[in-house]
């Protein structure tokens, strides 16, 4: 059985193309696409009168937490960790992968295709259904007591020697791991080729503790530690002694200036914005106008329950491009991240529609043209999820 889908608009990669066929077989596989397709096999044809686009990159979230229930709002960091810990502890393996699951299925059905997720426990087994959506798992090394670190970093070690999935790895941050084991685990990540995701500059907590020294709230989670010194007074000198290049992600990043974003654009280290869970601390969101005149590349994720009541990524790029100075630029541009630049930064192919590739994608009825799909897609709800095994 195969279906023709005429398509009026198929938008790739910032371009629009114009009347359309998509052949696709019965396992949902592009057989076929361009304007002139031979159609002597065809057996239905579905006409989409609209414009037809790839599904969303979730850049950032954490499925495990799916299932957490987001807490008071404007907490110190310090007791948020704390409270995070505490309910971690009280999952068994079973919560987890049930978590995962859930997490996973909830974004599926809010159109999400491809996720950027970060993994604090190890599986026995994949969770994912690679048919439905591409994820990227980050594995989480993380810890501040010496011993327990080099014991998680060895187990994880011996772990993605022998996972084939699409993998990364997290040292989560600097405030719950030492810039010298960061440093670490950021070489072996690139002795093998695997991309790293880390939160920095998420917080005015964590600005204090690195630059001002401020190890109150620190020393309320790591009693039996000292925090690891490091002779730096900005994010951009963080980020050399770091040395992060272009296979790196870095999220948040609320906390940093001019000169720290100088440093990511002239690197090509990549950014994952999480406005709606920024709202979470303080005020202070993400200086998207900065970022896009810099050139800088960007994706968009929801985080998790922990900070983000609704994980709803239209309400993060709504977010972002309200904040723009430019918005019709942010506009496209937040649609880019949220589409195709997502794909890259997570190391996911940018070939949608294409030969071989699943016909999985988005379709907003009446749009022609990119200004008035992000209309739709920002005002009006109005996506449809095509998948070719419908
Ligand atoms: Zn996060």
């Amino acid at each position: 059985m195969k279906t023709c889908y005429k398509v009026s608009a198929l938008y790739e990669n910032s371009e629009i193309k114009r009347d359309v066929n998509i052949v696709v077989n019965e396992y949902g596989v592009i057989e076929d696409i361009g304007q002139k397709v031979e159609l002597d096999t065809i057996d239905r044809e579905v006409e989409l009168d609209g414009i037809v686009f790839p599904t969303f990159v979730n850049a950032h979230a954490h499925l495990e937490l799916s299932n957490f229930v987001t807490g008071k709002q404007k907490i110190p960091l310090w007791d948020w960790i704390l409270e995070i810990v505490h309910k971690k502890r009280a999952l068994n393996p079973n919560d987890y992968k049930i978590a995962i699951e859930e997490g996973f299925n909830f974004f599926s059905e809010r159109h999400i295709g491809c996720i950027g997720d970060i993994r604090s426990v190890l599986p026995n087994e994949p969770f994912f259904d690679e048919y439905r959506a591409k994820c990227i798992v980050f594995y989480e090394v993380l810890g501040y007591v010496e011993n327990l670190f080099n014991e998680k970093f060895e187990q994880l070690k011996s772990f993605l020697k022998h996972y084939n999935g699409s993998k990364g790895i997290s040292v989560h941050s600097l405030y719950t791991t030492p810039l010298s084991k960061a440093k670490a685990v950021l070489e072996y990540a690139k002795s093998r080729g695997l991309p790293v995701m880390m939160h920095l500059g998420e917080t005015e907590y964590e600005s204090r503790l690195l630059f001002n020294r401020e190890i109150e709230g620190f020393n309320k989670i790591f009693s039996t530690v000292n925090f690891e010194y490091v002779d730096v007074k900005s994010y951009r000198e963080i980020l050399e002694k770091l040395r992060l290049s272009s296979n790196d992600i870095l999220v948040h990043c609320v906390e940093f200036k001019e000169e720290d974003w100088d440093y990511i654009a002239k690197n090509r280290i990549k950014v994952v914005l999480c406005p709606m869970s920024n709202l979470f601390w303080s005020d202070k969101l993400p200086d998207i106008d900065c970022i896009i005149e810099k050139g800088i590349e960007f994706a968009i994720g929801t985080d998790s329950p922990a900070t983000n009541a609704s994980l709803d990524i239209l309400k993060d790029c709504d977010l972002l491009i309200r904040l723009s100075k430019d918005k019709e630029r942010a506009k496209r541009k937040v649609f880019l991240a949220l589409t195709y630049m997502g794909r890259k930064i997570l190391g996911f192919s940018m070939d949608v529609f294409c030969k071989g590739a699943k016909f999985d994608c988005l379709f907003v009825r009446n749009a022609y043209d990119e200004d008035t799909l992000l209309e739709y897609l920002f005002i009006n709800d109005k996506i449809i999820r095509i998948n070719g095994a419908n």
